[in-house]
């Protein structure tokens, strides 16, 4: 099987090493494997697309061949054979002694896992679930440390750094705020569903980090803008702003940024990582 695909990324044909619940609503998923060691990423943000197999399936169905035309190969098989391919972000990377990647972490929402929950689970949040050492993944990722499939990049004169995120984004922004310098200033939300989602960060940054805890708070996109409406940002002269999470919700949110704050809108990065009602397959369909 040829891996190899447009310069910097290629496929990394990885297995599950260990898995751990973080919250009632994120499970870590720790992946190695030795085509890790051409893996190479600068993290913050950086966004992976995951192949799955479906349940009964030993491994991800794609392709023989893994060149430049996989998409169309991988649109070729049959829906309900063919892998289920997925976004998800790179939460941490481990180095072995030699400084080559040994191990990658991603962090899943098990969105509609739990029975009675009232939301559709899908079948990414499925496999989390019940994810287990040994289980294989095809993993698309970066050959090349800076890559385009890092978003997160704040302009060289930004005094102020704020991100917001919902669950799915936790993991983006939980790297990003880790790896902040000293001296940085942040202010950063993250909505979560439970109290016990809420994790612990580690930063040189001079972050104020806020969780909005939908269980809690009554939470949903009202109770994010809110709370955004409310912030004393100042003092701020150049501010740098990353969204994050449901698309509806992040597009309300860059509204306010750009609309009621007066933001340039070349300093708000926005990305829609899901969309209330629709599949990834259908969300790629309407793009
Ligand atoms: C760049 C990028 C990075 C991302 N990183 C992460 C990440 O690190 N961790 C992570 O968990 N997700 C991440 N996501 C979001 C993830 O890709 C979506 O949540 C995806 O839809 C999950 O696939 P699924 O098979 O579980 O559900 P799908 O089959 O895609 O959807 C099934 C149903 O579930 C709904 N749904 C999807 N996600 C949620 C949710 N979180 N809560 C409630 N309902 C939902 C859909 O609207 C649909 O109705 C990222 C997305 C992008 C674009």
């Amino acid at each position: 099987m040829t891996t190899a695909v447009a310069a910097p990324f290629r496929f990394f044909s990885l297995q599950v090493v260990r898995t751990r619940r973080l919250g009632p609503s994120l499970a870590r998923v720790t992946l190695a494997g030795p085509d890790l060691s051409a893996f190479r990423s600068d993290g913050l943000d950086q966004s992976l697309s995951l192949f799955l197999p479906h349940p009964g399936q030993a491994e991800p169905a794609v392709p023989v061949e893994l060149g430049d035309g996989w998409w169309q190969g991988w649109r070729e098989l049959p829906e309900d054979v063919r892998a289920v391919m997925r976004s998800y972000t790179l939460r941490a990377l481990r180095r072995d002694d030699e400084g080559h990647t040994a191990e990658i972490d991603v962090d899943f929402v098990l969105h509609g896992v739990e029975p009675g929950s009232g939301i559709q689970p899908g079948p990414a949040a499925r496999w989390a679930a019940d994810a287990a050492p040994g289980d294989r993944v095809l993993v698309l990722g970066p050959a090349v440390a800076d890559n385009r499939a890092i978003r997160f990049r704040p302009p060289g004169d930004t005094d102020l750094v704020v991100i917001w995120g919902d669950e799915t984004a936790v993991p983006a922004a939980c790297a990003v705020v880790e790896s902040l310098p000293a001296g940085t200033r942040a202010r950063v939300w993250l909505e979560v569903p439970h109290a016990e989602d809420v994790q612990h960060l580690d930063t040189a940054a001079d972050a104020e980090v806020t969780w909005l805890v939908r269980d809690a708070d009554g939470g949903g996109p009202g109770a994010s803008l809110a709370a955004l409406r409310a912030a004393q940002l100042s003092p701020a002269e150049h501010p740098y702003v990353w969204l994050a999470g449901e698309s509806g919700c992040v597009k309300q949110l860059r509204r306010h940024f750009v609309g009621e704050r007066g933001v340039d809108r070349r300093r708000v990065t926005f990305v829609g990582y899901w969309r209330r009602g629709l599949t990834e397959e259908q969300l790629r369909e309407q793009a």
